[in-house]
């Protein structure tokens, strides 16, 4: 109502205009032999994780932001280069993890871990506790939170909604970017839910996970074979509101605005809305990048393998163009839905970090090399200015 007044506790934070040009951090992982591995062939793959370098036998070496062998845990992992994108997120600035790799090589177990071992939890799970608590450290100084998020599924070149298998076949729009609070680039009735908990998010996702399975296909065979984003929104505010007897108001209250705010209902507290940080935290395990033969497939199953390997090697382009420092080249995020959803939080303004996952598995050697190269292709990223100021 028009009986609230803010108080800006404390400017902006200065520090986040600061974070200039970083480099994009590009991880690999080695995962270890798995019984089902043919380990007749020599091992063809080295990774020294003190010089962050991997070598091919007789072939070719790589460095990259780090390296972790066979016997690196999952705090490792988080700790050395998610833990600092989460609390940029934090931040206000958005940020995305991606999970590249033929399949079996990790990438489901770094996102999100061994369901039996509280310890062997992934990035997933580790980012959201570092989320929450940041919320609770920071709630009891004043500021004001609301967490959203959205899961959603690439099949087939088709974007399906995780948490609400209902919404199939959702379109990507764009709002006029010269107007006022436009959304950008955003999946048209994409559901979003408003989370309070780690549990609440991981209860969506247990949801999410069952919704990946479509009719008669397993989930194995289509969790491998899409792309499934898991965003996470953080909205917050760092200002005390007061009525005009000076009380501030409750969270509960506060909660009902930031949604109104959210979903974009009108409501004289959107005079405010500019006074909110929001950063999106994208969480992205793509399909497996393995080169299916196409001389072996056939019907849907090669019509699904030419998509994945297109919409892969968009993001390889979108990347590799991000990664031209010299002028400010077209980046062809249009090229597949995959790089047009994630336009916003993929270089410009973004925190990036991609896992590279590999197999030391002898008959893996050829894409295990051509995850290598994708890697050493998406090194160097710049950041250019970084903050979403809406
Ligand atoms: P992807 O998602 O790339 O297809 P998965 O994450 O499903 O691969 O991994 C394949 C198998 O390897 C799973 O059984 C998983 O538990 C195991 N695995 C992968 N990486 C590791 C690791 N670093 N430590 C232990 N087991 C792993």
């Amino acid at each position: 109502s028009s009986s609230i007044r803010f108080l800006s506790r404390e400017s902006r934070a200065d520090s986040f205009s600061q974070r200039a040009m970083q480099r994009v951090q590009v991880v690999v992982r080695l995962r270890p032999y798995l019984a089902h591995d043919d380990r007749r062939a020599p091992q063809l793959v080295h990774v020294t994780p003190e010089q962050n370098s991997v070598q091919i036998t007789d072939h070719s070496s790589f460095t990259f932001d780090a390296v972790h062998g066979m016997g690196s845990s999952q705090r490792e992992i988080y700790d050395r280069s998610a833990r600092s994108l989460v609390a940029s997120c934090l931040e206000g600035y958005n940020a995305t993890i991606f999970a590249y790799g033929q399949t079996g090589t990790g990438k489901t177990y770094t996102m999100e871990g061994d369901a039996e071992r509280f310890e062997d939890r992934g990035v997933v799970p580790r980012a959201i506790e570092q989320i929450f608590s940041h919320i609770q450290e920071k709630a009891s100084g004043g500021n004001r939170f609301l967490v959203r998020a959205s899961y959603l599924q690439i099949y087939n070149d088709v974007i399906y909604d995780l948490l609400k298998p209902e919404n199939a076949n959702l379109q990507i729009r764009e709002d006029d970017r010269s107007k006022e609070n436009t959304r950008g680039v955003y999946v048209e009735g994409l559901s979003e839910w408003v989370v309070r908990s780690p549990a609440e998010i991981f209860k969506l996702m247990s949801r999410g996970a069952a919704g990946r399975a479509t009719g008669k296909t397993k989930l194995n065979e289509v969790s491998s074979r899409s792309h499934a984003i898991l965003k996470i929104i953080v909205e917050q505010c760092e200002t005390t509101f007061v009525d005009l007897q000076g009380r501030s108001i409750s969270s509960e209250q506060f909660e009902k605005m930031l949604i109104a705010n959210a979903f974009g209902d009108k409501s004289p507290e959107d005079l405010v809305r500019q006074r909110f940080r929001i950063a999106k935290l994208n969480l992205v395990d793509l399909a497996g990048s393995e080169r299916v033969r196409i001389s072996g497939a056939t019907g849907q199953r090669l019509e699904e393998s030419r998509k994945i390997n297109r919409s892969l090697s968009a993001l390889g382009n979108v990347i590799s163009a991000l990664t031209d420092d010299r002028g400010r080249q077209h980046i062809p995020y249009r090229d597949s839905k995959l790089t047009r959803i994630l336009e916003d939080s993929l270089g410009g303004n973004c925190k990036t970090a991609m896992y590279a996952m590999i197999s030391p598995a002898g008959d893996a050697i050829s894409e295990t090399l051509s995850t290598l190269k994708f890697a050493n292709r998406a090194k160097s990223i710049r950041n250019k200015a970084c903050v979403n100021e809406d």
